[in-house]
């Protein structure tokens, strides 16, 4: 009952590739740094900025949703409570 770990020891000999992360449009690779996470390219950025505001919309758009359902449930729960 003891031989439970030892065919783990050779899983990081092959970690060679540099730390790197992808283009959120073209999935070319880009330096870890890079903020926001898009390559140079003027598409890539303006497409990026796009999906960014979009997605802050779908955001806003979900809070209030929630808020909507949530309302009543925290309302009552507040309720109970007092
Ligand atoms: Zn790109």
């Amino acid at each position: 009952m003891s031989e439970s770990a030892s065919n783990t020891k050779n899983s990081r000999n092959s970690s060679r590739v540099q730390p790197h992360k992808h283009c959120r449009i073209c999935q070319e690779a880009i330096p870890t740094k890079t903020e926001p996470r898009v390559c140079k390219k003027e598409e890539c950025i303006t497409k990026n900025e796009k999906n960014e505001k979009n997605q802050k919309q779908v955001r806003v758009l979900m809070l209030i949703f929630f808020g909507i359902f949530a309302l009543p449930f925290v309302a009552s729960i507040v309720l109970q409570l007092l």
